[in-house]
């Protein structure tokens, strides 16, 4: 392809929006544009740079077994209704109305629907194992859509799902989907790790995110992993070691202390001069409509996920001030459990522990000191609420220590047991006759998050370095100056030439200068450039630099196919993925 033919709009400055360098790069280098927030086009290189995911995460889900299907977007709301879907995955579920006033959805996932496919069809035992796929556009009205294609609106994904007549052969399903996970990724020259996760609003009994470690802000996810076992957790999910804490045995008495116009945990624990740990924060939330309070140490971050299940609630949402003010009698801020009446308590397993512990007095400007579990206040349930934190025992095995780590999540599996088949009615035949509800797994890759994430994974100062197997093209010819005729001829057989020899191949034939068109060729990070300028001419040779590590080479004419495949393979790892040289 020559790039006067193509469609390659640089940007030499860096767009204000993009926090992220692989958003930055994948806007500069002409990949992307944004037409609103979390909705993107995908401009001719990433376009072929989604090709290329998808190829490979379909050839990889063939290979195991998974056959591929196309189902609707767009879907009725009944659907949803049936599986109380149409509630629990609330404001991000994308809805619409026809015009004869009927609710529909614009589909963010296809349990629902694949299951209602096959329900009434998948008949016996016998047409099991199932293991269906799509690859197609989603849709979720996301909270915070950012970072470029990481968290879109509208997005690609590869969706598979599972049909067993039982556990243990759903367990065979799910692992033959891990496996093909690893090898997709492992292809596309991703490193990912293959961590415990929460189940969410998708049900079901345990689920695995498959996480690629960044080093940077970049990651949405945050991992816990242990330092000694193979424990590995999201953020959401990790546990905390240990159970309830037992009441503390303080002795000062409870005391009220004014607190002027303190009222955050930095405020107060300054203003008393206790350390945080000291503090019983008590936040107040609404749960299916009724307020709780929940309280956890002053130092400590309240993991929304768990406070979900512990409640059992669908719908969890912060208190606003005037809810505040009605149950606690006190503006935001000086909440606390002592006295406070007509509301559930819940608390972190370590509140009992706060020794002498600060809390609200649920009064404007007052604080309590000296304040015990047990003789001051109680909880109605003590429950692991925090965020686990690095540096803390591990919760599986007696000696390891959690590490935290940065991660973006590429993909995840779920076992759904029998939620989806049960409500929707997809039951078989077993050998003995009898009818069941098939045993469900569903299986995600986000093609988009993941082409971004191996931007973040790969990218340097200057621009993307693309893994060879997802490179919009493989080789980049340069000419330097193609005014000359000896440079414009030279160029154009290597062009033939590599093309020939199996290469996709992008031809920088515009008539600028050496320097933009060194600057954009690292900016859009093709793994080989092939330079053609008059120095090298000159000797009959020609530069061949490697993207990644800025390696160069020389090699004459006619030696420049082979020098590239020998460098594809390098980089490759010596099976030359992609190129056919
Ligand atoms: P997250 O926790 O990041 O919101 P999720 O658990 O909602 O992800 P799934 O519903 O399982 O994700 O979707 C499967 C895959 O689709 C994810 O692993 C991710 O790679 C991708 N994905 C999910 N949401 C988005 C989004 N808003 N934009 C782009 N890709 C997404
Ligand atoms: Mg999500």
């Amino acid at each position: 392809m020559r790039w006067s033919e193509t469609y390659i709009p640089t940007l030499r400055e860096t767009p204000a929006e993009a926090e992220l360098a692989s958003h930055r790069f994948l806007l500069r280098g002409g990949y992307i544009r944004k037409l609103a927030a979390g909705i993107y086009s995908y401009l001719p290189l990433m376009q072929r740079v989604l090709l290329k995911v998808t190829q490979i995460v379909r050839e990889e889900m063939d290979r195991a077994g998974a056959r591929e299907v196309l189902m609707p977007v767009l879907q009725p709301a009944e659907l949803w209704q049936v599986t109380d879907r149409w509630q629990t995955v609330g404001r991000e579920l994308m809805r619409m109305r026809d015009r004869h006033d009927r609710d529909l959805v614009l589909g963010g996932t296809h349990e629902e629907v694949v299951t209602a496919m096959v329900a009434g069809e998948l008949k016996s035992y016998r047409q099991m194992p199932l293991n269906l796929y799509q690859i197609q556009v989603k849709f979720r009205d996301e909270i915070r859509p950012r970072f470029g294609l990481m968290r879109g609106r509208e997005f690609y994904m590869k969706d598979a799902y599972t049909f067993d007549v039982d556990e243990a052969s759903q367990a065979v399903s799910y692992q033959k989907m891990v496996d093909a996970y690893f090898a997709t990724f492992h292809r596309m020259g991703l490193d990912v790790t293959m961590v415990d996760s929460d189940t969410g609003a998708m049900g079901g009994k345990r689920a695995h995110e498959f996480m690629m470690r960044v080093a940077t802000e970049g990651g949405e996810a945050t991992i816990l992993s242990c330092d000694r076992c193979d424990y590995a957790a999201n953020v959401e999910k990790a546990e905390n070691a240990g159970g309830a804490h037992a009441p503390g045995n303080g002795s000062a008495p409870l005391t009220k202390v004014d607190t002027p116009r303190q009222c955050t945990v930095e405020d107060v624990t300054a203003f008393l001069g206790v350390g945080a740990e000291r503090l019983i924060k008590t936040l107040l939330y609404v749960a299916d409509d009724a307020p709780v309070a929940v309280l956890l140490r002053g130092d400590r971050t309240l993991n929304a996920l768990k406070l979900q299940h512990a409640l059992g609630a669908t719908v969890l949402d912060m208190a606003t001030p005037d809810v505040i003010q009605k149950v606690t009698g006190a503006p935001v801020g000086f909440a606390g459990p002592v006295g406070l009446k007509g509301v559930r308590i819940v608390a972190d397993w370590e509140v009992p522990g706060v020794v002498d512990g600060v809390t609200g007095a649920n009064e404007k400007d007052v604080h309590y000191k000296g304040v015990q579990y047990g003789r001051d206040f109680q909880a109605a349930e003590l429950v692991d609420l925090r965020d686990a934190e690095s540096g803390e025992p591990c919760p599986r095995c007696d000696r390891g220590r959690l590490e935290t780590y940065s991660g973006i999540e590429v993909g995840n599996t779920f076992m759904l047991g029998t939620k989806y088949s049960t409500a929707l009615g997809a039951n078989f035949t077993d050998e003995k006759g009898q009818e069941k509800p098939c045993v469900m797994g569903s299986y995600g890759i986000g093609i988009t998050r993941t082409a971004q994430a191996a931007v973040e994974s790969g990218h340097d100062d200057k621009g993307i370095v693309w893994p060879y197997s997802i490179a919009p093209y493989q080789v980049m010819v340069l000419p330097l100056n193609v005014r000359k005729a000896e440079i414009r001829t030279a160029a154009e057989q290597v062009y033939a030439e590599l093309q020939a020899g199996g290469f996709e191949v992008l031809l920088d034939d515009r008539d600028e200068r050496g320097g933009v068109k060194f600057n954009d060729a690292d900016l859009i990070g093709i793994p080989l450039q092939v330079i053609v300028g008059d120095r090298g001419l000159k000797e009959g040779k020609i530069e061949i630099k490697v993207r990644a590590t800025g390696d160069r080479h020389l090699a004459a004419l006619e030696e420049v196919t082979a020098t590239c495949s020998r460098l594809a393979a390098l980089l490759t790892g010596g099976k030359g993925e992609g190129a056919e040289a």
